[in-house]
């Protein structure tokens, strides 16, 4: 079912339903409300100031308009026989529906002594105590109201939804139909069969969840074969000593774990899970370094090409004085470059390879790949793993992953691989020291910029948009670019990063960012994956209550990459105790705990939109016990069913086509 053929869905809607990332009839069905507005009637007894009540309205609404953006209206209504002094700001525009014997719904606050009703809304439908109303995240453009109503016409072919529980799950559970799921969800009669849909569609997307991980996990036991190598450990030593520094425990550790995958003639199918900063790259460097002795190829995948950018920089200077070939692919190079590296990498004449998406396009080949590896993995989704691994012939794979999630957690999530994790940091770094700062107080962070850059060090400055509305209390990036530049008489050198940039442009902003030409770099959250400017010891966030900890703590990792001392502001008038947290801890671990207690699951890494962790419903840690027999009940349905290489499903065939290897 096309969106563009439900009634009520015009050329305006599927554009902004579009913006909102919904582009099917199951994405719009699967628009959960996130919470339901509950309408109690009650009556105007003093005792309440709160009140929702029904009235009829008296006399006509007269208006005032204050001043620009603000307009009040009044009229009198007879509620439980009383008649009220109503007002009600900003809805001028419902005027002309207050008529007078209207009946109507009124909810705000009572002062009795005043005889006054502060309306905050106004309801036109005759309201059924208890009514529940679903409430969605919204854009600008569609209202609470117009988007529950499309979703209502979307609901009439609710059945057209895969269900993606097998029936003999469904039966055991006894879960209601994800038709009736869906309609219950968008329009609860009450708490109870509230629970009973919510149950099921949290099941069904785990469920989905795990069967692919463990779909992909078993594909790969079933056909285990690798390459075995012979590298004399020895060449390896020699490489790690030449680095200039020592690697800590765990590192080294992870390399152990590396070295014996790849020389195994089993497949490596590792996770590398250490926090930001903790060295995760020198580690994957040294495993590409393993598998360049062993005569093959190795490929890198980085989310952004800024990372890269940044990977290939630290390869050319560890690998080339070795004689290691090494080329970049990204999406913004020019053609004839990028053909020229793909036909480097089909004849064997590139060693390492490192890139965005634009490795895993079609017409990229290899002459050897035999080890592949993605950093930042919890960007990619779960169906990305497999797509690169299929360009080599039984090929190893690393993945790194700064996720700074609980081991249970991260055991279960990524139950398909081997985890290596790098718990500490390299030793001589200071602890960043954090300080939350309200926004009347920019003076003296302000002051403290100064002499970080007077010492000839750098700042990041973080803040949650590109552009914000006029009247918004949001900073925005170019907002802040004034600021700072006024701050400093124009005298600093400030630079802009953010998303809607071209390519080119970020590349050249980041690189004068590296040269030290620019001192302050304001941006937005582009800059929170892996990038390493060491002399940066100032890390600044605007409006931190807009983020969680854990992204709060990817940002500032970008900072105390060196033994200096460094610090991070950030900057909010409200929500000041959870940030708080910030102040007291620089461990990854325990600020990701924090956060899971304080908002659930949230944007938990950040990454709410993209990658493997989005659930739409489930909550990781709210739902743990569903996750959990998710797992047993996926892993068995595997067993029961492919394992003959016979699946009923006709959704299940789909998404296995999607993700199969083609090995
Ligand atoms: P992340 O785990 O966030 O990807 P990186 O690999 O970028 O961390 O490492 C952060 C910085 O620490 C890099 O500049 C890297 O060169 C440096 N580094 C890594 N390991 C060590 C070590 N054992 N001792 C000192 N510095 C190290
Ligand atoms: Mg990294």
């Amino acid at each position: 079912m096309e969106l563009g053929l439900i009634k009520g869905i015009g050329v305006k809607y599927l554009e902004i339903l579009e913006k909102m990332k919904i582009y099917t009839l199951d994405d719009l069905l699967t628009y959960y409300p996130f919470r339901y507005q509950v309408y109690r009637l009650s009556s105007l007894d003093g005792t309440k100031v709160s009140v929702t009540v029904k009235g009829i309205i008296e006399s006509l609404p007269k208006t005032v308009f204050i001043r620009k953006n603000l307009n009040k209206m009044e009229f009198r209504c007879l509620v439980d026989n009383l008649v009220v002094k109503v007002v009600i700001f900003n809805r001028a525009f419902m005027k002309r529906y207050l008529t007078v014997g209207k009946e109507i719904v009124l909810i705000g606050k009572y002062d009795e002594k005043k005889n006054l009703l502060t309306a905050s809304n106004i309801l036109f439908e005759k309201l059924v105590n208890g009514k529940v109303e679903p409430v969605y995240h919204l854009i600008s453009g569609i209202s609470n109201k117009q988007l529950g109503s499309i979703i209502e016409k979307a609901l009439e072919y609710r059945n057209e939804v895969d269900d993606c529980i097998p029936f003999e799950l469904g039966d055991r559970y006894e879960f209601i139909s994800k038709g009736e799921a869906l309609r219950i969800i968008h329009n609860p009669k009450n708490s109870e069969e509230l629970k009973k849909a919510r149950l099921r569609l949290i099941y069904e997307e785990f469920f989905q969840f795990m069967f692919k991980i463990n779909y992909l996990k078993y594909k790969y036991m079933a056909n285990n074969v690798g390459v075995s190598r012979n590298v004399d450990y020895a060449k390896v030593k020699e490489f790690i000593e030449g680095l200039g520094f020592t690697l800590t425990i765990d590192q080294q550790q992870a390399v152990d774990d590396i070295y014996t995958d790849l020389i195994s003639d089993k497949r490596m199918n590792r996770l590398i899970l250490g926090d930001v900063g903790s060295g995760k790259t020198i580690v994957s460097i040294i495993g590409m370094y393993i598998n360049y002795l062993s005569g093959m190829q190795s490929a890198m995948m980085a989310p952004t090409e800024i990372l890269a950018t940044q990977h290939y920089d630290n390869l050319v200077k560890l690998f080339e004085p070795l004689g290691i070939r090494v080329g970049l692919l990204v999406g913004s190079m020019k053609k004839r470059e990028k053909d020229a590296i793909v036909k480097q990498l089909a004849s064997g004449d590139i060693d390492v390879v490192v890139g965005t998406h634009a490795l895993i396009s079609d017409g990229v080949e290899f002459s050897n790949l035999g080890l592949v590896i993605t950093d930042e993995q919890h960007r990619f989704g779960v169906n990305q793993r497999s797509n690169l691994q299929n360009k080599g012939h039984l090929c190893d794979v690393l993945y790194m992953s700064a996720t700074p999630i609980p081991r249970t957690y991260a055991l279960t999530i990524y139950g398909d691989m081997d985890t290596s994790f790098i718990k500490t940091k390299p030793s001589g770094r200071k602890e960043i020291i954090t300080v939350v700062k309200k926004e009347k107080e920019l003076k003296e962070v302000l002051f403290k910029c100064l002499e970080c850059i007077k010492e000839g060090h750098q700042i990041y400055v973080v803040a949650p948009l590109i552009e914000s509305d006029e009247d918004s209390e949001v900073n925005d990036v170019n907002l802040l670019k004034e600021k700072f530049e006024m701050a400093f008489n124009g005298k600093v050198r400030v630079g802009v990063l953010h998303g809607k940039m071209k390519a080119k442009e970020k590349e050249e902003v980041m690189g004068e960012y590296k040269e030290g030409k620019i001192k302050i770099l304001i941006s937005t959250t582009v800059i929170e994956v892996g990038v390493d400017v060491k002399n940066s010891t100032m890390m600044i966030i605007f409006n931190a209550e807009r983020f969680g900890l854990a992204t709060l703590h990817q940002l500032r990792g970008r900072v105390g990459r060196n033994d200096l001392q460094s610090y991070c502001y950030l900057i909010c008038n409200q929500d000041i105790e959870r940030l708080r947290v910030m102040e007291q801890s620089n461990d990854g671990f325990y600020i990701s705990e924090k956060d899971f207690e304080l908002r659930g699951q949230g944007d938990l890494f950040g990454i709410k939109q993209s990658g493997d962790m989005s659930f739409k419903i489930g909550d990781l840690r709210r739902d743990y016990k569903i996750l959990l027999q998710t797992k047993k009940d996926a892993v068995k349905f595997i067993e029961d069913n492919i394992g003959n290489g016979f699946i009923r499903y006709r959704v299940y065939r789909k998404i296995m086509k999607s993700m199969a290897f083609i090995d």
